[in-house]
């Protein structure tokens, strides 16, 4: 069986169960994968005036499929394009009427009723169950299905309890160069669904990190001791990345599980931001994995060229704060360098075609000056 949704009920693991979902002439049938863990003995058959169906997940590129009694509901993730457009296809209009409405609601507005209701559904789901993740499968099926919408929310309460605390650098030519690498960055990134969010903040902490949805913080540590703005930008590229692949998030649920990540989501806003300051020193301090850094390293890359931004600058800055290794000061310290990281990105490089390179409009010497005398 090859399952094409993720199911969630009360009698399910908080994660979800995998089962595969096919449309059949009165409705849909559902069949799960280990039917041990399935109350059903062989497939739930549900015709189509008992479903409701909505739009969802990253993308909006979901379907939602919700069936059963309140207090035995059952919730489906579906993401089969086949299917989706199968079942959008054979249902009455009675009952895709409500999707199309959905979808153009998710599009218009940040459509907080359909989060707390699918955040109620996967809470009381949670809460019911032991959250332990056996896998790493888990954890990204999991994340996989946690809007964006939500992902942004948990960032930026951090992000804005983080920045309270520091000494931002409101304007001048530091702000201006990174606002410039930023904006040829990000232009690039096709289909993006975050809309990025860097902030200079003034420490000498040789540092840059990214949180859950999109929101950066450089420290004028890492302005100061970068050489030219190509290797500030290529940076910037690996903690997009970072972003893109939501892997602050597969971190997070990882280290204070799904649970407790839902409950921050869900609590008030008093609740939010003594939650947040809970774990902000988990988002802050999170060491990514090596597997994590590797993507994020190529995928800069590729960020990089087609962005015309010399690509030679993310691999010099990286060869350096790898020799350094062992300093008294904190060098990337939540981004873990090794000489086998440049390594393999020197050998990506060695792959790909000659660069055409487009300079940056700012002179970094001055960039880096402005900086010193700011102080
Ligand atoms: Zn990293």
């Amino acid at each position: 069986m090859n399952p094409n949704a993720l199911c969630f009920g009360s009698d399910y693991p908080a994660t979800g169960l995998p089962c595969r979902v096919e449309v059949i002439s009165i409705g849909i049938a559902v069949r799960f994968e280990d039917r041990s863990t399935d109350a059903q003995d062989d497939a739930d058959t549900v015709p189509f005036d008992r479903l409701s169906l909505s739009a969802g997940g990253l993308n909006h590129d979901q379907l939602i499929i919700r069936y059963g009694s309140e207090a035995d509901a059952r919730v489906l993730y579906l993401n089969d394009p086949a299917v989706i457009h199968a079942l959008r296809a054979a249902a009455p209009t009675a009952v895709t009427e409500n999707l199309e409405a959905t979808a153009t609601a998710v599009r218009r507005k940040r459509h907080r009723r359909r989060i707390s209701w699918f955040a109620a559904s996967v809470l009381a789901v949670s809460l019911g169950t032991a959250v332990w993740f056996g896998s790493d499968l888990a954890v990204n099926l999991a994340v996989a299905r946690i809007p964006v919408e939500w992902e942004q929310k948990l960032g930026e309460a951090a992000y804005q309890d983080f920045l309270g605390r520091q000494t931002v650098v409101k304007e001048g030519p530091a702000v201006d160069a990174v606002r410039e690498m930023t904006r040829r960055l990000t232009d690039q990134i096709s289909d993006d669904p975050y809309r990025f969010e860097v902030t200079v903040v003034r420490s000498d902490v040789v540092n840059a990190f990214a949180l859950p949805g999109g929101y950066v913080v450089v420290f004028t540590g890492l302005l100061q001791k970068a050489e030219s703005g190509e290797e500030v930008a290529g940076v910037l590229s690996h903690e997009f990345n970072h972003v893109l692949q939501r892997h602050g998030l597969e971190r997070v649920v990882k280290q204070i599980g799904l649970t407790a990540v839902l409950s921050i989501l869900l609590g008030d806003q008093q609740g939010l931001i003594g939650l947040t300051r809970q774990i902000s020193g988990e988002l802050l301090t999170l060491k990514f994995g090596r597997a994590q850094e590797t993507e994020a390293d190529v995928t800069g890359l590729r960020l990089l060229r087609k962005a015309k931004i010399d690509s030679n600058g993310l691999v010099r800055f990286f060869e350096r704060m790898a020799e350094q290794q062992g300093d008294p000061i904190e060098m990337l310290s939540t981004h873990p360098m090794s000489a086998a990281r440049v390594e393999r990105l020197k050998a990506e490089m060695a792959t790909l075609p000659k660069q055409t390179v487009e300079p940056f409009t700012f002179d970094w010497k001055q960039v880096q000056g402005s900086l010193s005398v700011s102080r």
